[in-house]
């Protein structure tokens, strides 16, 4: 069966959030407010990452450094070989930083497609949003819309996530593996949904005879 996953990155393939970990460990006060203003969609991520940025008083070497210390899903790579071996497309969305993934790819290797925001560093950080798009303005990286461009030919759509970002891609998914907020949150919607707490999970249940949706 064609079948492409997309997958979150930010507490979906890292164990804990590097969003998170970098702001509580750099921002300084004020971060709250301003996360609090996008989790209830009054702020893009764009304006929201640009404020919270302003907050920061380290430079990437450090953020660079913390990320080096946040650990990995152990099935994440399992299963980047099961979707190799079956012929399976994977791509990451993220709506954090391309910096961030990078680094944490090339600590372990890892080589896939991914699609998030631009970190970079000029004297102060700046985000831009390269997979914006102007019909959403909500999103950095639209990952609906990004959805709708990969899918390509395949049967069989299926999304892995877990937080606010990930509550509309997963409903133009045809399956999702869900944890945290965004398992409640399909539950709520009626989306096809299976709880997983490690790719471990997700291997077991993924079969190349049977569709998911
Ligand atoms: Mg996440
Ligand atoms: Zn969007």
């Amino acid at each position: 069966m064609k079948r492409v996953f997309f997958v979150d990155f930010d507490g979906t393939i890292t164990k804990v959030d590097v969003c998170a970990a970098m702001v509580e460990a750099f921002a300084g006060d004020g971060w709250r407010e301003i996360n609090d203003l996008w989790e209830k969609k009054l702020l893009s991520t764009r304006d929201c990452a640009n404020m919270t940025f302003k907050l920061f008083r380290v430079g990437l070497k450090e953020i660079k450094s913390l990320i080096e210390k946040i650990e990995i899903d152990e099935y994440f790579q399992e299963f980047l070989a099961l979707c190799r071996n079956q012929d399976y497309k994977v791509h990451i969305l993220s709506d954090g930083y391309d910096f961030c993934i990078e680094t944490f790819f090339k600590k372990y290797g890892i080589n896939v497609s991914y699609y998030a925001n631009r970190l970079v560093y000029n004297d102060g950080f700046e985000v831009d949003t390269p997979y914006h798009n102007p019909a959403c303005g909500q999103c950095g990286t639209c990952k609906k819309s990004l959805m709708s461009k990969l899918r390509e030919n395949a049967e069989e759509i299926i999304f892995i996530g877990d937080g606010y970002s990930d509550t509309c891609p997963a409903q133009n998914a045809d399956f999702v593996f869900a944890k945290g907020v965004l398992y409640n949150f399909c539950l709520e919607k009626g989306v096809r949904v299976q709880h997983y707490d490690s790719f471990k999970d997700i291997i077991h249940r993924v079969t190349p005879e049977s569709r998911l949706g």
